[in-house]
């Protein structure tokens, strides 16, 4: 890998670690010519797996949807950047279990909200009102029932705290 910094076609790997989930390896580098320091992150990438869409286009998976789907879901709520792609390696990996070269977006669909429900109550509930606007109306209303009761409880320096813990891990 070139150097960023003064494009040195060597630099070394000092350091390198895997993930907790096993999911993904951070290597340190330093230039061995300016020893400018950085580090690359090497992720799984799902390759030669087709989603079908409801309309029934069919196009390659990328994870960049699931990315946004989830962020979009998530919009405002405490989360840590690792949490984040904890999650989305396990929804991947869940993916990869189905071992079929296709999958409807239904199908991931489904794995979302079944990762999400023990990630994020409210964005459990967005995903799944998206996905399950008439197949599932019971487990949406029972969903916002225990949703509402919990908020109840909780106080707004515990949302406090939550907020400035997303803002330091960015
Ligand atoms: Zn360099």
């Amino acid at each position: 890998m070139h150097c960023p910094a003064c494009n040195h076609a060597d630099t070394k790997v000092v350091d390198s670690r895997l993930s907790t989930d096993g999911a993904s390896v951070r290597r340190r580098r330093a230039c061995e010519a300016c020893e400018f320091r950085f580090s690359t992150l090497e992720e799984i990438e799902i390759l030669g797996l087709t989603v079908v869409k409801r309309d029934g286009r069919r196009e390659s998976y990328a994870r960049e949807k699931l990315v946004r789907g989830l962020e979009k879901s998530l919009e405002k709520r405490p989360y840590t950047v690792q949490d984040f792609q904890q999650l989305v390696h396990k929804i991947e990996r869940d993916i990869q279990k189905t071992g079929h070269g296709e999958l409807t977006s239904r199908d991931i669909g489904e794995l979302v909200i079944k990762h999400l429900r023990g990630f994020d109550k409210v964005a459990y509930i967005r995903f799944a009102s998206v996905y399950r606007s008439f197949g599932d109306l019971h487990t949406f209303e029972d969903e916002l029932r225990k949703l509402s009761s919990a908020k109840k409880s909780k106080s707004v320096a515990s949302r406090r705290s939550a907020k400035s813990r997303v803002r330091s891990s960015t």
